[in-house]
């Protein structure tokens, strides 16, 4: 099974990939545990540039697909051919949201891009982790410095989380909206009972 984490920065993503990891082991699954961008050695190197250089909107888009190609191909792929669960700290949803939704890149150029690089693969579930703007930045400023992308202004987490609702609405069969202003237990237990509808 394939399953993705998304969210604007804050949501609290990583907190509860790693908790639906450890929990998927302890039930015996093989769990490669991945992100994006990155995943690769190439891919890491990309997302390097991608956070920290200057570029033209579609430049940013097509690395993130490069490097996407990249990780579909080289751990991806044959996880999900071997049986293992693959669990991603975001996939394409987070170009529609951050470059579609918080850039306005063309969503049709976005559809193009994700045609080339996987016609005919979708998670099989996709976690959105969901918080209103004021508690996603109140977490970050409490936690890190922020990247290139964090000190963008709230108009774009706006649109961006916006994008990401909008694609759930599109795809509700594999999306599950978390709303994560909920406590960490509180989530640990829905996640728990989402996985449990997988695992069948
Ligand atoms: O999920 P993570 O915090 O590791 O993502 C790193 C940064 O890349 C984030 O600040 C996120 O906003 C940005 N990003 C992006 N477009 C994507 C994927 C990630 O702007 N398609």
């Amino acid at each position: 099974k394939f399953i993705t984490f998304e969210g604007i920065d804050g949501a609290g993503k990583s907190t509860h990939l790693t908790f639906v990891a450890d929990a998927l082991r302890a039930a015996g699954r093989n769990v490669i545990v991945t992100r994006e961008p990155g995943g690769t050695t190439l891919g890491e190197a990309l997302r390097n540039l991608l956070l920290h250089e200057k570029m033209h909107l579609e430049t940013e888009a097509l690395l993130m697909f490069a490097a996407r190609r990249e990780h579909l191909a080289q751990v991806i792929e044959p996880a999900l051919a071997r049986g293992d669960w693959v669990i991603s700290d975001r996939f394409t949803d987070a170009s529609f949201a951050y470059q579609g939704g918080g850039r306005q890149l063309s969503l049709d150029k976005l559809r193009m891009l994700e045609q080339w690089v996987h016609p005919h693969l979708q998670p099989d579930m996709t976690l959105l982790f969901d918080v209103p703007l004021d508690v996603a930045r109140a977490r970050l400023d409490a936690t890190r410095t922020l990247d290139k992308f964090e000190q963008e202004k709230a108009d774009f987490f706006e649109k961006t989380r916006a994008e990401y609702l909008r694609r759930a609405a599109e795809f509700p069969q594999r999306f599950r909206v978390i709303d994560s202003t909920q406590s960490i237990a509180d989530i640990q237990t829905q996640l728990t009972s989402l996985m449990g509808t997988l695992s069948g």
